[in-house]
């Protein structure tokens, strides 16, 4: 009987503490069945999937000369075209505060890579932010997204291995060349950067772009003694 009623209050607990409406179609959300806190299984459903790993990998090597990328390869949860309704989701994660939404697709991100198998990996590094952002936000999206695939996984999340050290122009409206320019040196190794030395690395971010970024990454992270680099993002822009 006990038991039952604490059922009962932490059923509540969660209703309140879930929100009523889908973050991307505004649907009413009832049913516990569904997969995630603050998306519908319909629009779950919905999201375009990614071009495969290979096709992810020709794309980046597209953008480096081949001694400059360190990247072994890279997977995406789903394709963003800029007007797509994950669009709005990426949004929310970022500018809302749904920081939930972000551990909610790691997860997922977490299941499919499972499914696919060899997963080979050590540690898991979310691209960082810069501290003021981290203010500005309450939070890295990296950060939650790598929590949720940290959770599904089984692997640690290291987040002060890496730090970001500039302040950077946001990358949006810059192109493929000026992207590369603008994230050189940005990154170096923190207090915990001897936790990735000889590591199979799991690099996390929301979008991948043109991969300036994360290349920017891989390679301090190389340099600072990790074994190989394996990208993982929640989005790919097409
Ligand atoms: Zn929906």
């Amino acid at each position: 009987m006990k038991l039952q009623v604490l059922q009962t209050v932490l059923n509540s607990l969660r209703e309140l503490a879930s929100p009523l409406h889908c973050e991307v179609c505004s649907t009413y959300l009832s049913k516990r069945t569904r997969r995630m806190l603050y998306v519908c299984d319909a629009c779950l459903d919905s999201l375009e999937a990614p071009p495969s790993p290979n096709e992810l990998f020709n794309r980046l090597s597209r953008n480096f000369a081949q001694d400059d990328l360190s990247i072994s390869s890279i997977f995406s949860l789903i394709a963003a075209e800029h007007s797509a309704p994950i669009m709005e989701v990426m949004y929310s994660l970022k500018y809302r505060g749904i920081s939930r939404l972000g551990v909610d697709f790691g997860r997922e991100i977490g299941e499919t890579m499972k499914h696919l198998g060899n997963v080979n990996l050590d540690v898991i590094i979310p691209v960082p932010i810069h501290h003021a952002r981290v203010r500005e936000r309450g939070y890295n999206q990296a950060e939650r997204i790598a929590f949720g695939i940290s959770q599904v996984l089984s692997i640690p999340i290291e987040k002060d291995a890496l730090v970001r050290s500039r302040y950077t122009l946001s990358q949006t409206k810059l192109s493929a060349i000026e992207r590369e320019k603008n994230v050189v040196d940005v990154f170096r190794g923190g207090t915990a950067k001897s936790k990735i030395i000889n590591k199979n690395v799991l690099l996390v971010d929301d979008v991948f772009t043109t991969g300036a970024t994360l290349n920017s990454c891989a390679t301090t992270l190389l340099e600072l003694g990790a074994k190989k680099v394996d990208v993982a993002t929640l989005a790919v822009a097409i």
